[in-house]
């Protein structure tokens, strides 16, 4: 087989998925609800299902779903979206990383990646016959180093992947930083590559700021995104190309090749979402502030530190003091003894880092109480 697949190793995140599964731990690894879509799309869902929406769509993105979309994405980013210009609709930001990453390199171009960084990043860059180059993001607060960063770019890198808010770090970048970011990219004629699903995740005094429309950002940010978390539909696999016509002239066709197109019946249902009123993603906001504030009590009663997530959802425990050869084993030991499942922390560094451990807190009160009372047996 090719040798490019020996450069990464398989997702340990969906490993970690099916090994909690498999001894029956609670499962804060893989970030996704163990609640259900709101109401609206339930009922439309059931509505597409006796519909006509069962053969293909057109290829990128059924056009009531773009249209949707497009009126959704001007509403909160004050972008001019085009359902016809600027968007592929995609399975999940997954594929829309993977799209981004093909359209904008060359075999051999180089990609700068922030550390930590989510997994797939790296493995996009080298399918597509990329070279990813590394730029530490440093605890506690996991901002960047300007001169690190300029250091990167001297490297002539095709593009930059942003994550914001950040998985796995709970980083939400600053308007300040995006605008560096954008600097440097400019100086460099680089694209930036920005995944944002967690937009409407972010906890006050934090805001997010769209990348692509920082001023004059918009022809070289290729955004990635998803309905997955915002309508807590991850298995719809339902994400987005958002770019400049030229780039998406180039990006349908790589999609289209990759997978012709997203469910339609579920692009159908999806419109019922993007059209939910603001009050919809103030009810997000809220109640994903009081699940993070929720469980940061919980990880304060085990004595173990952690940086407080500003956005998304996600918190990485700095498990040291367990003494642990590895955070792959600790990883294990939290899954059989504890019952509670994480992600072993190096998955998402370059460096060598073994002490950190990735919990999730998108989960009912229930669910996380009971992985309250079995994190006890911690302290
Ligand atoms: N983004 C989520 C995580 O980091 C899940 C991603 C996935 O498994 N596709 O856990």
């Amino acid at each position: 087989t090719a040798s490019r697949l020996s450069v990464f190793t398989e997702s340990v995140i969906r490993g970690t998925t099916r090994l909690a599964n498999q001894h029956g731990a609670i499962n804060l690894s893989q970030g996704f609800p163990d609640f259900d879509p709101p109401e609206e799309l339930l009922a439309a869902m059931e509505r597409a299902a006796r519909g006509p929406h069962h053969q293909y769509a057109v290829t990128w993105g059924a056009p009531r779903f773009r249209e949707a979309l497009a009126r959704k994405i001007q509403r909160f980013t004050g972008l001019p979206i085009h359902p016809d210009e600027n968007l592929v609709v995609t399975c999940g930001s997954t594929e829309a990383m993977m799209v981004a990453m093909m359209t904008a390199c060359n075999p051999g171009d180089k990609v700068i990646i922030f550390s930590p960084f989510y997994e797939n990043y790296a493995a996009d860059a080298i399918l597509s016959g990329a070279e990813p180059i590394y730029v530490p993001l440093r605890p506690p607060g996991f901002g960047f180093d300007s001169e690190e960063l300029a250091k990167a770019f001297e490297q002539k890198p095709k593009a930059i992947v942003v994550c914001n808010p950040s998985n796995p770090t709970g980083k939400v970048f600053t308007r300040d930083e995006l605008m560096e970011i954008l600097r440097l990219a400019e100086e460099h004629d680089a694209f930036v590559i920005t995944d944002e699903p967690y937009e409407h995740i972010i906890f006050a005094p934090h805001e997010h700021v769209y990348f692509a429309a920082l001023p004059g950002a918009f022809d070289r940010t290729i955004t990635c995104n998803s309905l997955s978390k915002t309508y807590s539909i991850t298995g719809w696999r339902l994400g987005y190309v958002q770019a400049a016509p030229k780039v998406i002239a180039q990006a349908r066709k790589v999609h289209d090749f990759l997978t012709v197109g997203a469910a339609a019946p579920l692009q159908e249902a999806a419109i019922a979402g993007l059209e939910l009123p603001d009050s919809y993603y103030t009810g997000l906001t809220a109640l994903y502030t009081e699940k993070r504030d929720m469980f940061l009590d919980i990880l304060r009663k085990t004595g173990l530190p952690f940086t407080e997530p500003q956005g998304a959802y996600y918190v990485m425990l700095d498990i040291s003091s367990l003494g642990f050869a590895s955070d792959t084993a600790a990883s294990e030991w939290f899954i059989k003894e504890i019952g509670v499942a994480g992600v072993a922390g190096s998955s998402f560094f370059r460096e060598p880092v073994n002490h950190l451990i990735r919990f999730h807190f998108a989960k009912n009160t229930a669910t996380l109480q009971a992985a309250g009372e079995r994190l006890m047996k911690l302290t």
